[in-house]
């Protein structure tokens, strides 16, 4: 067989001008080489795994895969060895001559001659093979395509060519060799070489081998020595440097509980079980593989915005970075794992994952993902999840306009309903018990089938539950009244809440409230509309309209609205001149049956927890004036409409007004005022 002499050959133009470029800006980050000749020694595997799977004689003489790194600190070379699929003498000019891809005019056309930005683009890019001139002075690839008899030696110093020649034998696959700079001989060694294969391949899922290391130290003892000789005359006994177990790479249903948690606790250094995971494969136009985990606690700095978050990345198995928090919302912040894509460039950079389309794709998918997994948990263990995590997940609804509806079912509730201590309702229930309210619980059994069949089920156990409280809730089981409204009421603490004279009509009609008191409660309910096509009512807004809805609770009260309206507008007009500047309007009042006054804000008025947290950034809240609400029947309400002295209604309508802030946790506007009122009252009473 002739051998052709060596041929040389010039670099494609544009490759010529990459090659520089990277050698220049890559340079902090020279030890990526590694991982992008593992990386390209992994895929030709694949795609050797992968052709075997037609022909098994490609593999026949050698079956098991690995990858080899040799390294030889005299000479001052580092090699990387596969067995994959190897190249031709034309594919080797092909990818390694020139970029075979499209668009590298256009790339380099958008330099701008800035390190910093050049090198974010080189990253999208995909630099891979040439990074190798950051570190090597002349590169030297041996390669023997499988299945052809027919090797291949190209070199190149990175200048402006490269030459290739037939060789007559070489293994199958591919020998990269690097020829060290000067300057890069520290990577000719043993302790580097290892530990940048641990950081940036552990999950390749084929071995990496090094010569082991007691067979590459320096000094030995005779009997050492002889035995070191003998061996390398054959072939040096190999050991794996990575775990070689790319973990999510495997099949859900091959991979145990315990082989997940013991990946969790290796990825977030917690020493805890996961509360939960989810492992998926998406293929199709986008392909990638993510592993979700949400961890049984809060970290202690979940609500520091800078703290490190995000996901493992890596593209194609190759680990490309920690706390990539491109592929989540904010308010998942919590959750840890590892996104693998198989389109995004191994030296894709943090600038370019906020920019690109496929990362936004991932990250709205992975969103759904992780609220999927939520809703799928066991009652209990997502109690838990929502004591941990409740809050953050809150910050969803103002956030995630796209899985409100989602979240909104994850959200758990504190409500009127008191039921057992530290128990939350979910809005499904909350509706579920509204429904079972207004009709006969049969027609609700029949109507449900299939998936609804646990609704159904709820539906049955709070009916039993609500039995017991029968006493309690006479009005509403008799009435007609149906989920028309969530109803909800945001205060201060639990205890505060359930003592609202807010509360207090809905209580005498059994209608179920909500009670928020986290402090982001206010503004997240700013942002909820609706769910499942009931509207949310904050208790203390807006005008209640419970008669529409119920036209037997009129019977009970003493007159037709249209004859209260009359009736009281004497004292509302009265009580609205003491009180002018101070509220909106003075309004025959629904909601109350055991308080005199309440305080209601407009539909759309900032509330009292908005305009504290406000006020305590240092902002100004906007001026708005409550309606002061009147309970018509009340023996106080009764006394102060026969008052004749002008003065005295004055004071006790004054007092009223504040007494009805109070009531809400706020202090009096002038709690001084107030004082001297009160106390002047006091001292009538003890002189009388
Ligand atoms: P990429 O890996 O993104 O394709 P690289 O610059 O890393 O880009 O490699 C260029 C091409 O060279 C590869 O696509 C492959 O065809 C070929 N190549 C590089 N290394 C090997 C190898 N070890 N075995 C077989 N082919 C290789
Ligand atoms: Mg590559």
């Amino acid at each position: 067989m002739t051998e052709p002499a060596a041929e040389t050959h010039g670099f494609q133009t544009e490759a010529k001008k990459l090659l520089q470029l990277m050698i220049n800006s890559l340079y902090s980050n020279r030890e990526i080489f590694l991982r992008e000749l593992i990386s390209n020694a992994s895929d030709a595997i694949d795609r050797l795994r992968f052709a075997a799977l037609e022909d098994e004689s490609l593999i026949a003489e050698d079956p098991d895969f690995r990858i080899e790194i040799a390294f030889d600190k005299e000479a001052g070379t580092v090699s990387v060895i596969d067995n994959g699929v190897g190249m031709s003498r034309d594919e080797a000019i092909a990818h390694l001559g020139t970029i075979a891809k499209s668009g590298t005019e256009e790339f380099l056309s958008q330099l701008t001659g800035d390190q910093r930005k050049d090198s974010a683009l080189i990253g999208q890019f995909g630099v891979g093979f040439y990074s190798s001139f950051i570190v090597a002075k002349e590169v030297e690839v041996l390669t023997r395509r499988a299945g052809e008899s027919e090797a291949t030696r190209w070199a190149s110093a990175g200048e402006e060519e490269y030459t290739v020649e037939a060789v007559a034998t070489a293994p199958r696959g591919t020998r990269v060799t690097l020829h060290l700079k000067p300057a890069a001989q520290e990577f000719a060694d043993d302790f580097r070489l290892r530990s940048i294969v641990r950081r940036y391949s552990d999950h390749i899922g084929v071995p990496v081998m090094m010569a082991k290391a007691d067979a590459a130290a320096g000094e030995a003892d005779e009997d050492k020595d002889a035995k070191k000789k003998e061996a390398s005359a054959e072939a040096p006994e190999l050991e794996t440097v990575n775990a070689a177990k790319a973990l999510w790479t495997r099949s859900r249903r091959e991979v145990k509980d315990d082989e997940y948690k013991e990946f969790y606790k290796h990825l977030s250094h917690d020493f805890e079980d996961p509360a939960a995971w989810s492992h998926n494969r998406v293929e199709g136009k986008l392909e990638y593989t993510s592993l979700l985990y949400v961890p049984a606690r809060a970290p202690f700095d979940l609500w520091n915005r800078e703290r490190p978050r995000g996901l493992k990345l890596y593209v194609q198995r190759v680990f490309i970075m920690d706390d990539a928090d491109q592929f989540l919302p904010q308010y998942l912040r919590f959750v840890r794992g590892v996104v693998d894509s198989s389109d995004l460039p191994l030296n894709v950079s943090r600038e370019l994952l906020q920019e690109d389309d496929r990362v936004r794709t991932i990250k709205n998918a992975l969103a759904k993902r992780t609220l999927t997994m939520l809703d799928g948990l066991p009652a209990e263990d997502y109690a838990k999840v929502w004591d941990e995590f409740g809050q953050v997940l809150k910050e969803g609804i103002g956030e995630d306009f796209a899985n409100r509806d989602a979240l909104l079912g994850l959200m758990r509730f504190t409500s009127t309903r008191e039921p057992e201590a530290g128990q939350r309702t979910a809005l499904k229930d909350y509706l579920a018990r509204a429904k079972s309210a207004a009709e006969p619980a049969e027609t609700e059994a029949d109507a449900e089938e299939g998936k609804g069949a646990d609704e159904a089920k709820d539906a049955a156990d709070s009916d039993a539950k609500e039995a017991g409280e029968a006493s309690e809730a006479t009005d509403a089981t008799d009435g007609s009244e149906t989920a028309t409204k969530i109803y909800y009421l945001v205060a201060d603490s639990i205890d505060a809440a359930r003592q609202s004279p807010h509360l207090e009509v809905f209580r005498k009609r059994g209608i179920e409230v909500l009670l928020l008191t986290d402090r982001i409660d206010e503004w997240w309910m700013s942002f909820a509309d609706e769910y499942a096509g009931v509207p949310f009512q904050d208790v203390a807004r807006g005008e209640l309209d419970l008669d529409a809805q119920d036209d037997d609770a009129k019977s009970s009260e003493d007159a037709k609205p249209e004859d209260a309206d009359e009736a009281s507008a004497p004292l509302l007009e009265r009580m609205g001149k003491v009180l002018e500047g101070k509220v909106e309007s003075v309004r025959r009042s629904t909601r109350l049956t055991d308080s005199p006054a309440c305080l209601v804000l407009g539909e759309h008025d900032m509330g009292s927890q908005m305009r504290r947290i406000l006020e305590a950034t240092g902002q100004a809240a906007p001026e708005t004036k409550p309606h002061l609400e009147i309970n018509m029947v009340h023996p106080l309400i009764v006394r102060l409409d026969q008052e004749a002295d002008e003065d005295r209604f004055a004071d006790l309508a004054a007092i009223l007004f504040d007494q009805a802030a109070l009531a809400d946790g706020n202090a009096p506007k002038e709690p001084g005022a107030y004082v001297q009122r009160i106390n002047k009252l006091l001292l009538e009473l003890l002189a009388a």
